[in-house]
């Protein structure tokens, strides 16, 4: 249908919804903030206990296998940990089929697991030929689980819930490590499932395990299919674990964040009619909202029903196909919104021809192109602010711009004088182990920068004092691939007034390469 009249108003318009300012960006912190606390003070399907109580230190050793079910791919992997913050992997992937993403039953999806775990096995000889470090015949592995479950081990969870457009409701309630080593019994496999890893919490341990600057790795944020962080709270804040076993030994938890939930209730999140559609013809509307807002899996969808609103409108003089993909339920994948993004910053500015293939649209004029370039940059910026602003929150509560969490937590736990441990714990001895715990720290930081190599490639630009740098482990399709997504998160963070343009400077973001599939090693180590 030829454009008739101006399209601008209209366009003008919706760029306009997908706008977040300064302000709502502060809204948004401050709820997130707030949702942050709720979680540490009462059992709720966020803030989720990992039962990881320190991060690596880059010296640890040893040869895992570790499974990493990501929203869209099931990867195997033999992770060679070798003790001085590298690492060797070998690894394989498969996508997982809708019928198994979506079933009444979890065998047909754990098998499939355990079966290319035994293709894994056979093809690099590997049955007989790992020394474990335990000397037991079977061989650790770590599975990496990106749904939400709520701990009671660093092995053992119940899945609380699926999302990500995954369904399998016998599945619920169960142990996915007990799940798994069902049906690798059943093929006799000589592996043992001793680790259960978020993939955000498996991010934030394989960066700080290959961070040169030790103790500053706080947090690990996925932006793929879904989107979740991970950070490193002090234990003394974790008012819904038990406090008798956990606390007094531990100054430190690794707690997986499950933000995709984060302000499901809708008190401060933007809304415009695209979401509520993308919402309501979701498999769990009403769920997952940030997520919603944020991830790979979404961003393509609600570019498509920003497309196809304009589209009946006459915005566009371009034709679609009847087959095209704008007129199927998630035909968009986000990756096209990279693709004229990218488009757009070579010097030939020209994305028609991507258009018209992807879309599989006729007649596509430049102007076509500069409205869906403009819209596609609205909805990734928005997701970036918003993930910025989530960032935000963490590092706001982890009161790291003013010290690194360690000597915060040595502070508090000897001050808090309501604690239910008290009675329990010594007050002067902690103290005096807080103290001697941090000048063995900046020992073991002065030893270690004198002998460790410098790794440039999981580094941002910016650098500095280790003291200064909040270090952020960061893994998924859409941190990586869509072009400036970095940048807007930290816009977000200087409109944050807590953080500002200096607090901003201080945050180092950083790829943690293969993070899931180190980050399950390194739990399973911790595991053993
Ligand atoms: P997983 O989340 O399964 O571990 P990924 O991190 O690769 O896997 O994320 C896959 C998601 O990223 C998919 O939703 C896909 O649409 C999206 N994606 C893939 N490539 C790109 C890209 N170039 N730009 C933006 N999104 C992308």
């Amino acid at each position: 249908m030829p454009s008739h009249g101006n399209p601008q108003p209209l366009v003008q318009d919706i760029l306009q919804q997908l706008e977040i300012d300064p302000d709502d960006i502060c809204k948004v912190t401050k709820r997130f903030l707030q949702q942050i606390k709720e979680g540490l003070d009462h059992p709720r399907p966020w803030q989720l206990p990992s039962y990881v109580f320190h991060v690596p230190d880059g010296s640890e050793k040893g040869t895992f296998l570790a499974v990493d079910l990501g929203g869209t791919n099931c990867r195997i992997c033999l992770v060679d940990l070798l003790g001085n913050s590298t690492y060797n992997v070998t690894q394989t992937k498969q996508t997982v089929p809708e019928h198994l993403r979506i079933n009444p039953r979890y065998q047909p999806l754990f098998s499939f697991i355990a079966k290319a775990l035994r293709e894994f096995l056979d093809q690099h000889e590997l049955r007989h030929q790992i020394d474990c470090p335990t000397g037991s015949k079977r061989i650790p592995l770590g599975f990496t689980f990106s749904f939400t479950c709520e701990q009671t081990s660093i092995s053992k969870g119940t899945l609380i819930q699926w999302d990500k457009g995954w369904d399998i409701p016998e599945a619920l309630g169960k142990d996915p490590c007990a799940m798994l080593q069902e049906s690798i019994d059943e093929m006799d496999l000589p592996v043992l499932v001793s680790a259960l890893a978020n993939d955000s919490v498996g991010t934030l341990l394989s960066r700080a395990y290959t961070s040169q600057d030790q103790g500053s790795t706080l947090a690990g944020v996925i932006i793929g299919t879904g989107t979740n962080a991970a950070y490193l709270e002090r234990s003394c804040n974790v008012r819904r674990l038990p406090n008798t076993e956990t606390k007094p030994m531990h100054d430190t938890i690794v707690l997986n964040t499950e933000w995709g939930c984060f302000d499901d209730d809708l008190k401060v999140l933007p809304i415009t009619p695209y979401d509520r559609e993308l919402d309501a013809s979701s498999i769990n509307p009403g769920q997952q909202q940030l997520e919603k807002r944020v991830s790979g899996m979404y961003l393509g969808e609600l570019m498509r029903l920003v497309i196809l609103h304009c589209h009946e409108r006459g915005v566009f003089n371009m034709v679609l196909d009847v087959d095209s993909p704008c007129n199927c339920q998630y035909g968009i994948d986000s990756s096209f919104l990279s693709l004229i993004a990218r488009d757009r910053t070579t010097e030939s500015w020209d994305a028609t021809k991507d258009i018209e293939r992807v879309l599989s649209a006729r007649g596509v004029t430049p102007d076509d192109a500069r409205i869906l370039t403009q819209l596609a940059d609205s909805i990734a910026r928005r997701s970036a602010r918003l993930a910025g602003s989530a960032l935000g929150a963490i590092i706001i509560q982890s009161e790291r711009l003013s010290g690194p969490v360690s000597e915060k937590c040595a502070v508090e736990v000897t001050s808090l004088p309501n604690d239910q441990n008290d009675k329990q714990r010594p007050k002067q001895p902690k103290r005096i182990c807080g103290l001697l715990s941090r000048i063995g720290d900046y020992f073991k930081r002065f030893i270690y920068s004198l002998t460790k190599k410098r790794s440039v490639e999981n580094e941002s630009l910016d650098q500095g004092s280790e003291q200064n740098f909040i270090d952020i482990g960061v893994d998924g399709s859409l941190i990586e691939l869509y072009p400036g997504f970095e940048a807007h998160m930290r816009g977000a963070l200087r409109d944050i007034q807590e953080i500002g343009p200096e607090g901003e400077k201080r945050v180092r973001m950083g790829l943690a390469r293969d993070g899931s599939g180190v980050g399950a090693a390194l739990m399973a180590n911790a595991a053993t």
